[in-house]
């Protein structure tokens, strides 16, 4: 049972082949027409030949009919020479001739059957009611079958009825040796195009059998070659979306090196600052206890920091996740914001930096509130970090029926311009040092960004060196999760 699955299962797969469908479609154009073809010139044939046939016959017996009268047949039937006449006529076209008279007698029949017979039928009585002949092609038997009305010269009345009947065996012959040569024809066509179809269609496929073997050849790593197999526009867009795809894959790898190089440079300089202390306790003698719980304080400081790089880490990694990892829950953004606000006044109060919220109405939205309060409080975290002492941050709150937007504006130290497009980038800080004694760890900008187009959000900077920074953030109020 399992074989036979197997077998019906591999032909329908030999049937979804490209290769198989130009070749039966090659195949297939060329038979059928030729097969028509030859069919319909066969018939027109078949049927030119029975109607010249059947005008041939009844020329011959209206030549015939004047002659019986000419010659007073009806009247008097004893005439040898012209009965031997008509059996010549009836060898000739290979039928039969049956002469009645007025009475629907038959007089005369090369067959000598039905002589003395009456013979009543609608073609007779046709013939002495208007004296017009008719002629019919009789398929089944194969005859041609005219009735020719004897008219009297002189009185012009019908005298008798003439009939022939003419076998048309001989057209029929004559088909078959058409058939049997158009089928051999046919035949031979039919071989010639398997051959071709069978070429053809390995030859239109080859080009995708190309693409499959230099896919193949280039699974095993990210060369820096491309591809190309330019023998259709079509195998070219497939190579070009290919290339494009590897490049992205390319980028994709080096970008995550660079990631895990970071992160381990991130996680190696706490840990070196940890040894240094430690080696230097170790080494000095008699150390004051003052002195240990300095570089004690200072080795709690990096664990810290370690610690905190790693909550980053993780928070970036979450948030990396699909849009399908939003949690979202109606949220009033203006608490939401008045409590970031609240955490982080204690550190803005320490280097005496107001904080203003301005609201300009009551917002509420289907947010997750967990990753947007992580992302508005970097960016205030941020606006406190990067000010000046005794400077002012203003957080701002609008909204239409669409969309809300918080701002967070600062009177710091700004970013020079040529680091606007990399602030958002993991691990990048414009002055790596400021930011360590801060305790950024470069993370906090990347995983703002993340959160908001989790949302299906926009984040925009704005700032002038030295004079402060502005962050836009705009994030629709329903987020419609699409999958
Ligand atoms: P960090 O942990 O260093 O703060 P972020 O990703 O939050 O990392 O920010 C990246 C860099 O962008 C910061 O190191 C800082 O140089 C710059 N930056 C961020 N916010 C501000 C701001 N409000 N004012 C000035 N510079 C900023």
């Amino acid at each position: 049972m399992k074989t036979i699955i197997d077998f019906f299962f591999n032909k329908l797969k030999a049937l979804k082949s490209l290769r198989f469908l130009i070749f039966i479609l090659l195949f297939i154009v060329g038979v059928v027409p030729s097969v028509l073809i030859s069919e319909s010139v066969i018939k027109n044939y078949k049927s030119r030949e029975i109607s010249l046939r059947t005008t041939e016959v009844v020329d011959q017996g209206r030549i015939l009919a004047t002659r019986l009268d000419s010659e007073g047949y009806i009247m008097d039937p004893d005439n040898p020479i012209l009965e031997n006449e008509m059996t010549l006529l009836t060898g000739i076209y290979d039928g039969r001739i049956i002469i009645t008279d007025g009475r629907f007698l038959v007089i005369y029949d090369t067959y000598g059957l039905s002589t003395g017979k009456t013979m009543i039928s609608q073609e007779i009585i046709k013939c002495f009611s208007s004296g017009a002949g008719s002629s019919v092609y009789d398929p089944d038997n194969r005859y041609i079958e005219i009735a020719v009305p004897i008219n009297n010269n002189q009185t012009g009345e019908t005298e008798g009825v003439l009939f022939i009947s003419s076998s048309t065996d001989i057209i029929r012959d004559s088909e078959d040796v058409i058939r049997r040569k158009s089928g051999i024809i046919t035949v031979t066509l039919a071989v010639f195009l398997f051959v071709l179809a069978l070429f053809l269609s390995y030859l239109l496929v080859r080009p995708f059998k190309r693409i499959t073997l230099a896919i193949g050849s280039v699974k095993e790593g990210f060369g820096d070659a491309q591809v190309s197999i330019p023998d259709y526009s079509e195998t070219e867009a497939i190579m070009n979306a290919f290339n494009s795809l590897m490049e992205r894959l390319k980028t994709l790898d080096e970008s995550r090196d660079e990631f895990v190089s970071n992160v381990s440079h991130e996680l190696k300089t706490p840990l070196a600052s940890m040894k240094v202390l430690a080696d230097s306790l170790i080494a000095a003698d008699n150390v004051s206890n003052e002195t240990y719980r300095e570089f004690m304080a200072d080795i709690a400081e990096e664990v810290d920091r370690e610690d905190k790089i790693i909550s980053d880490l993780l928070s970036m990694v979450k948030m990396d996740k699909s849009q399908t990892a939003v949690n979202a829950e109606d949220t009033d953004i203006n608490a939401m914001i008045e409590l970031i606000l609240k955490m982080l006044k204690p550190i803005a109060d320490k280097r005496g930096i107001q904080m203003v919220f301005e609201s300009k109405r009551a917002i509420n939205a289907e947010v997750d509130k967990t990753k947007l309060t992580l992302a508005i409080m970097n960016l205030v975290e941020n606006a406190v970090k990067y000010n000046k002492d005794n400077g002012w941050i203003r957080v701002g709150l609008d909204g239409d029926h669409q969309f809300f937007t918080i701002t967070v504006s600062d009177s710091g130290i700004g970013i020079p311009e040529e680091s606007l497009d990399q602030i958002f980038e993991r691990f990048y800080r414009v002055d790596k040092s400021h930011s360590r004694e801060m305790g950024g760890t470069g993370l906090g900008l990347a995983i703002t960004r993340s959160a908001v187009l989790m949302h299906r959000g926009a984040i925009k900077v704005s700032s002038v060196d030295g004079e402060g920074t502005t962050f836009t953030v705009k994030i629709p109020l329903k987020i419609a999760i699409t999958g």
